[in-house]
C-alpha cells in the first residue's frame, strides 16, 4: 500500500513530490504522457523567481525532477492513470491495467491550452504561435511588431493588455462584438489605445507554414463570411484552457468547466485525496502558484496521514 501517489508532473506535482519526499513519505509520482506538463511546451521562462536571465521551460522542470528523486521520490515515467476509484478505502488507481492502492493522492494532473484547429496553427507553434503571453510576449521576435490575440474572456484581455508592453500593435481578435471578459478587464482593453479589436472574426489560417514562421492570419468574418489579410508577427490564442480532470468525473466535485473544487486548503471531496495547481485553479494558472499549491497539499497530505 502506498502513502501518496501524486498524478502529474508539472509544477505542482514535483513540487508535491519533493515537499512528500522531504517528510519521508516515499511518494510515487505518475508522470503523464507529457512528462514536465505544460511548461515544456514554451521557451524561456522569465517570471520564475530565482532565475534572472530567465530559465529554459523544459529545464526549469528537468531540475525539479532531479530535485524530487534526490530525496527519493519513485517515478513511473510515461504512464497514465487510466481511471480511479475513490468510494472507499483505500483508494485505487489503475495504471496501465495495474491497480495501485493507497491512502492518499496528490492530483496535479494540470490544464492544456485549448487550441483553435486552424491550419498553421499547430506547424507553426513556437514559432510565432504561443498560448502564454506572460511567458513568451517579451521575447525579441515579438518587440515593436504587430501581435494578434485570439479570444474575447479576461485571459484574451489580459494578453492583449501585457503585450502593449512590446507590441507596435495589438490585434484582438474576437468571434463575436462583445467580449465575454469581465467589465473592468473590457472596458480597460477597449480602452487601450494600442489595442485594436477585430470583431466577428475568427482565425481560417495562420500564415506562413511555406516561411516557417509567422507573418499573419487569414481571417473570416463571421457576419459577412469575407476574408481577409492580417499581417502580424506572433499569433496569442487565449480561447480557455480544459483541465485535464475527464478520469475524475463522478468521483471528484467539479466545477461546470471541469475544474477540480477544493475545500479547506487543497481538500477535495474526498478524504484523502488533494489537488493543486491548473487543474484546481481557474485564476491564477501560473508556474509559481501551481508550485505552491503543490507545496501547500504535499503538507494537507503529510498532516492527513499523521492523523490516521
Ligand atoms: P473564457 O472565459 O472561457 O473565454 C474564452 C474566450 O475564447 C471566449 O471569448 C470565447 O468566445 C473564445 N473562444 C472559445 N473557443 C473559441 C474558438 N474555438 N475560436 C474562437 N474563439 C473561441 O476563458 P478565459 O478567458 O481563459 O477565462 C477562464 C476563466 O478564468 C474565466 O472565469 C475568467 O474570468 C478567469 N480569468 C480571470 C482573470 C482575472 O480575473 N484576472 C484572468 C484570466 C482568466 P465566446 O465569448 O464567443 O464564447
Amino acid at each position: 500500500m502506498e502513502n501518496v501517489v501524486i498524478i502529474g508532473s508539472g509544477c505542482a506535482g514535483w513540487t508535491a513530490a519533493i515537499y512528500t519526499a522531504r517528510a519521508n513519505l516515499n511518494p510515487l509520482l505518475i508522470t503523464g504522457q507529457q512528462p514536465g506538463g505544460l511548461l515544456t511546451t514554451t521557451s524561456i521562462v522569465e517570471n520564475f523567481p530565482g532565475f534572472r536571465d530567465g530559465v529554459e521551460g523544459t529545464g526549469l522542470m528537468t531540475e525539479m525532477q532531479e530535485q524530487a528523486t534526490r530525496f527519493g521520490t519513485r517515478v513511473q515515467y510515461l504512464s497514465r492513470v487510466d481511471s480511479v476509484d475513490f468510494s472507499g478505502s483505500p483508494l485505487k488507481l489503475t495504471v496501465e491495467g495495474e491497480v495501485i492502492e493507497t491512502k492518499s493522492v496528490i492530483v496535479a494532473v494540470g490544464a492544456g491550452h485549448k487550441h483553435l484547429g486552424a491550419p498553421g496553427e499547430h506547424e507553426l507553434e513556437n514559432k510565432g504561435v504561443t498560448y502564454c503571453a506572460t511567458c513568451d510576449g517579451a521575447l525579441p521576435v515579438f518587440r515593436n511588431k504587430p501581435l494578434v490575440v485570439i479570444g474575447g474572456g479576461d485571459s484574451a484581455c489580459e494578453e492583449a493588455m501585457y503585450l502593449t508592453r512590446f507590441a507596435s500593435q495589438v490585434y484582438l481578435i474576437h468571434r463575436r462584438d462583445s467580449l465575454r471578459a469581465s467589465r473592468i478587464m473590457a472596458e480597460r482593453t477597449l480602452a487601450n489605445e494600442k489595442i485594436t479589436p477585430v470583431w466577428n472574426s475568427v482565425v481560417e489560417e495562420v500564415l506562413d507554414v511555406s516561411q516557417d514562421k509567422v507573418t499573419g492570419v487569414r481571417l473570416k468574418n463571421t457576419v459577412t463570411g469575407e476574408t481577409s489579410t492580417l499581417d502580424c508577427a506572433g499569433v496569442f490564442v487565449a480561447i480557455g484552457h480544459t483541465p485535464n480532470t475527464q478520469i475524475f468525473q463522478n468521483q471528484l466535485t467539479m466545477t461546470e468547466a471541469g475544474y477540480i473544487v477544493l475545500g479547506e486548503g487543497s481538500r477535495t471531496n474526498v478524504q484523502g485525496v488533494f489537488a493543486a495547481g491548473d487543474c484546481a485553479d481557474s485564476v491564477y494558472r501560473q508556474a509559481i502558484t501551481a508550485a505552491g499549491m503543490g507545496c501547500a497539499a504535499a503538507i494537507d497530505a503529510e498532516r492527513y496521514l499523521a492523523g490516521l
